[in-house]
C-alpha cells in the first residue's frame, strides 16, 4: 500500500493564513509590523532562492522584511558589525543570517555570528541560549526545520508519545533539536549518524523516522518498518541522468525535469520507501515550506515577546 503523502506545502499555506490576523493584531497594537532582517552574504544560488522565499512569505503575512545583501568578499567583522546594528534596531524583531557563509570567512564564522545575535531576535533558534532553553524544555525560539516537523506530525494526528523515533543526522540545526523536540513529546529517541553500526536495523525500529543526512535516496525500504511515518529533510541536487533514471525511472516527470534543467531536487529517502511507509513527506513540498512557515511563526513570537 502506498504511503500517505504528508503535504507540507499545504500545511505551510494554512499556517501562513493563520498568522495573518495575528500579525495584523500585533501591527495595530504595536503601531508597526513585526520586523525581520535577512542577511545574505555571497552568491550561493540555493541561498538566494531560500532568502527570496523567506522575503516573499514574510511580506505576504504582513511583516516588514529588510534584506541586507553583501558580496562574497565581505569580512566576518563587517557581518558581525551588521548583526550588532540589527540587535540594536528597535523595529527589528528577528535576525536571520543565511547559511552557509562564504568559506573564506573561516570555519568558525557561523558560530561567531550565532554568538553575536541577540537571543531574543534569534528566529533561527541557533544561539547557545536558545539551544540551552530547548535542552531544558523551557520557552525560547526553536530551530525552524525541526519545529516545522513537529507541527506537521501533530496536525496530521501522528502520535509521538510512547513511540520509537530514530533521527538520522546529528547536526546542530536539524538532527539534535529534532531529537530533543521528539524527546520532550515523550518519544523514545535514537540519534543515528555516520558511525552507527547496522543503520538499517536501527532505523527499522522506528515508528517515526527522520532522515537529515544530505545524501540522495540513501534511506531505502530496508530501513523502514512497515507503516512508519518517514520525514525526509534532505535537499539534494541530483545531476547525473543515470541516477535520476535509477531513482525515478526513464518515463518519470523527474527525468523530464532533468532534461530541461540538468538537475533535479530530491530528498534523502528513496522513492521505493513509499511502498513500505505509512506516511511520507515529499521533496520538494514537504519539510522545506514548513521551515519557512515556522520562521514566520518565530518572528511573530519574538516580536510579541519584545513589545509585551
Ligand atoms: P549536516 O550538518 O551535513 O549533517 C548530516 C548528518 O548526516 C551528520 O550528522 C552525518 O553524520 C550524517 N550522515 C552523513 N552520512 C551518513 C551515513 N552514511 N550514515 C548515517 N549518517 C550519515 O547536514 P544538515 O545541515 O543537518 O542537513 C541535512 C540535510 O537536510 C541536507 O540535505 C540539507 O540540505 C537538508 N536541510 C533541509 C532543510 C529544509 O528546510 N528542508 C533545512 C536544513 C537542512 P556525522 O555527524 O557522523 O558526520
Amino acid at each position: 500500500m502506498a504511503a500517505v503523502t504528508l503535504d507540507g506545502a499545504a500545511l505551510a499555506r494554512r499556517m501562513r493564513e493563520d498568522l495573518q490576523p495575528e500579525v495584523a493584531a500585533f501591527t495595530a497594537r504595536a503601531g508597526r509590523p513585526p520586523g525581520l532582517a535577512l542577511v545574505l552574504v555571497g552568491d550561493d544560488p540555493a541561498s538566494h532562492v531560500y532568502v527570496g522565499s523567506k522575503r516573499t512569505h514574510g511580506a505576504e503575512v504582513g511583516f516588514r522584511v529588510d534584506l541586507h545583501q553583501r558580496p562574497a568578499d565581505t569580512s566576518l567583522e563587517e557581518v558581525l558589525a551588521l548583526v550588532r546594528d540589527l540587535n540594536a534596531a528597535p523595529d527589528i524583531d528577528g535576525i536571520l543570517v543565511q547559511s552557509p557563509l562564504p568559506s573564506a570567512m573561516g570555519a568558525d564564522a557561523a558560530r561567531r555570528v550565532f554568538e553575536t545575535i541577540d537571543p531574543a531576535k534569534d528566529v533561527d533558534g541557533f544561539t547557545a541560549e536558545n539551544v540551552g532553553r530547548l535542552v531544558q524544555n523551557r520557552e525560547g525560539l526553536v530551530a525552524c526545520t525541526p519545529a516545522g516537523i513537529i507541527e506537521l506530525l501533530e496536525r496530521q494526528g501522528i502520535a509521538i508519545a510512547g513511540k520509537r523515533a530514530v533521527v538520522i543526522g546529528r547536526s546542530d540545526i536539524v538532527g539534535k533539536p529534532m531529537a530533543l523536540l521528539l524527546l520532550h513529546r515523550h518519544a523514545t529517541v535514537t540519534i543515528a549518524h555516520s558511525r552507527t553500526p547496522d543503520l538499517p536495523a536501527v532505523c527499522r525500529e522506528a515508528d517515526i523516522l527522520v532522515a537529515a543526512i544530505g545524501r540522495a535516496g540513501f534511506v531505502t525500504p530496508d530501513f523502514v518498518k512497515p507503516g512508519a511515518a518517514v520525514i525526509d529533510v534532505g535537499m539534494n541536487a541530483v545531476t547525473s541522468e543515470a541516477d535520476v533514471i535509477g531513482f525515478f525511472g526513464a518515463d518519470s516527470k523527474r527525468h523530464e525535469a532533468w532534461r530541461k534543467r540538468g538537475s533535479v531536487l530530491m530528498g534523502d529517502v528513496h522513492p521505493a520507501v513509499a511502498d513500505v511507509a505509512g506516511a511520507l513527506t515529499p521533496v520538494p513540498g514537504g519539510v522545506g515550506p514548513l521551515t519557512i512557515a515556522m520562521l514566520m511563526r518565530n518572528t511573530l513570537t519574538a516580536a510579541e515577546r519584545r513589545v509585551r
